[in-house]
């Protein structure tokens, strides 16, 4: 079930403008608009929820599969040393999976992650990445 109010399900009801990339019955990938590093995507589920672990199981496995997958695909796309994985959702109250392909350990540790300075690529930017990691 969606809420007409959250940014998240206005993602995945086309309302919202996003950089998708990958979508099946369980969930909906975008880039993040403010990346930590270029190929930094968000997996949602297709249901409003704000806290994964309320999530049911089949929403849950069908979300963490679609993060196996993108996973993969952006360490061959963007080559970074790992790969990692963030589930906060301080932000927006809708469950969110950060993919954030890491080159350094403190990628997801840095103070400018902290204080939400991060990377604000254009829309071109975005398209280009979000290409690469939808033509494997
Ligand atoms: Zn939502």
């Amino acid at each position: 079930m969606l809420d007409k109010d959250c940014k998240f399900c206005q993602v995945i009801r086309g309302e919202e403008k996003s950089f998708k990339v990958f979508e099946n019955d369980f969930s909906f990938a975008f880039m993040d608009k403010h990346p930590i590093n270029p190929g930094h995507v968000l997996v949602i589920p297709k249901s409003h929820e704000p806290d994964f672990y309320n999530l049911d199981n089949e929403m849950y496995q069908g979300l963490m599969g679609a993060v196996k997958e993108l996973s993969a695909t952006i360490k061959e796309k963007f080559n970074p040393k790992k790969v990692g994985l963030i589930v906060a959702g301080f932000d927006v109250p809708h469950t969110h999976v950060h993919i954030v392909p890491m080159h350094d350990y403190h990628d997801i540790t840095s103070k400018s992650l902290m204080e939400g300075k991060r990377a604000n690529p254009s829309e071109e930017e975005l398209t280009e990445a979000a290409n690469m990691i939808m033509n494997l």
